[in-house]
């Protein structure tokens, strides 16, 4: 099983709860950014082009447990910037555990070696380590060398201490599937509960603008990547939300569905794009023009997107929309090796593309970042 069965249990009765109270829109995930400076700055990433000021703001264990009872999902994510760089993120993280609230930290674990002494080890809690490849694609993607290795190394030391561990991999243009899927033996190998995939966002804030994967070049490499599924695999995202990933379903985006709270408040109307700010969840559910969103809705910054954050929620509710639904999920989740001749050709005939030579990306974020570290002592 990729999740406990208390999680699983306690997810399907929260949404079988909405289905029954007959709320069309409803919060899965909560995203909570209690600060965006990170430790990287990586080439694809839209959430570390910010001023100073902003770099240094930190949301406070009180603001993050508000957000999360305001909105009531059963799951926090705790994205950002790096969230082991809150001096108080020991404490929000209990505060949810103590909530009951099963919790994904994400990290790219470079000092998550030095700081699992700060945290206990529980079944809501989960550090989702930030893995995009194996070693050379992953220290491209996150233009520092040896990144791979601390973040591995991470990965080992929270396994050893009893932690779930799960992984998150973005992948970009240029992404090897044969890579990937060597990527996912080692992942299972090191002992990860299981692990996460998505295509990245064309953020307009990146500063790599040439390597995101449109739709159909999307679909391609997830089919060869998803398809001929090895039995140790196991994923921690929704058979239909992969389903959709491997072009074998469609899925509308449901933006409402993994909702965002930072430091400026609920984010209109997604964790990627920012169309302003609500000061309360529930302004934010009736204040976004939600027909003007997502690929359908004909809006340019939605034409590409394919990502976790806007469809892993759509493929749940799929999944408790009706019998058909809960069957072929079932049937995803205990016969879907995806058997594929095609998708085994790709594989065959892939030819990977060579990455230019690593460049350190030292950016003022990144300066400012190491610099904030310093002076906080963290
Ligand atoms: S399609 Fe993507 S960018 Fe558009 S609203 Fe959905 S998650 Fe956001």
């Amino acid at each position: 099983m990729a999740v406990p069965v208390s999680q699983a249990w306690t997810v399907a009765t929260y949404v079988l709860k909405q289905k029954f109270l007959g709320r069309k829109k409803y919060p899965l995930v909560l995203m909570l950014e209690p600060l965006f400076r990170c430790n990287l700055a990586c080439a694809g990433c839209g959430k570390i082009q910010y001023p100073a000021h902003i770099l240094k703001a930190e949301l406070s264990p009180e603001e993050c447990f508000k957000a999360v009872e305001e909105c009531g999902t059963p799951m926090v994510a705790i994205p950002g910037g790096e969230p082991l760089l809150h001096p108080q993120m020991p404490e929000i993280v209990a505060g949810l555990v103590a909530r009951k609230k099963y919790v994904y930290m994400c990290t790219n674990a470079l000092l998550l070696k030095e700081k699992l002494h700060l945290f206990k080890p529980s079944k809501y809690l989960s550090f989702s380590v930030h893995v995009d490849g194996q070693r050379e694609h992953h220290d491209f993607s996150v233009c520092r060398e040896g990144g791979y290795d601390i973040a591995m190394a991470g990965v080992h030391a929270a396994v050893a201490a009893g932690f779930r561990v799960t992984t998150n991999t973005t992948l970009f243009d240029g992404a090897d599937p044969n890579s990937v899927r060597a990527h996912f033996d080692e992942l299972m190998v090191a002992g990860v509960e299981s692990m996460m995939v998505s295509p990245g966002y064309t953020y307009d804030k990146a500063p790599d603008q040439k390597h995101f994967l449109g739709r159909a070049r999307s679909k391609k490499m997830f089919r060869a990547i998803l398809s001929n599924r090895k039995k140790t695999w196991r994923f921690n995202a929704s058979p239909m939300f992969m389903e959709f990933l491997m072009g074998k379903k469609d899925l509308t985006c449901t933006p409402w569905g993994m909702p965002t709270f930072s430091i400026f408040g609920w984010q209109k109307p997604c964790y990627l794009l920012q169309d302003g700010y609500a000061d309360s969840f529930k302004e934010l559910m009736e204040t976004v023009q939600w027909q003007n969103y997502g690929t359908e809705s004909g809006n340019p910054q939605c034409a590409n997107c394919m990502v976790h954050s806007g469809y892993e929620a759509s493929g749940v509710n799929y999944t408790f929309g009706s019998i058909k639904g809960m069957l072929q999920t079932a049937k995803a989740m205990f016969f879907g090796s995806y058997k594929d001749d095609g998708a085994q050709k790709i594989l065959n005939e892939w030819k990977p593309a060579s990455h230019a030579p690593l460049v350190q990306i030292a950016s003022p974020v990144a300066q400012i970042a190491d610099h904030l570290q310093e002076v906080s002592g963290d």
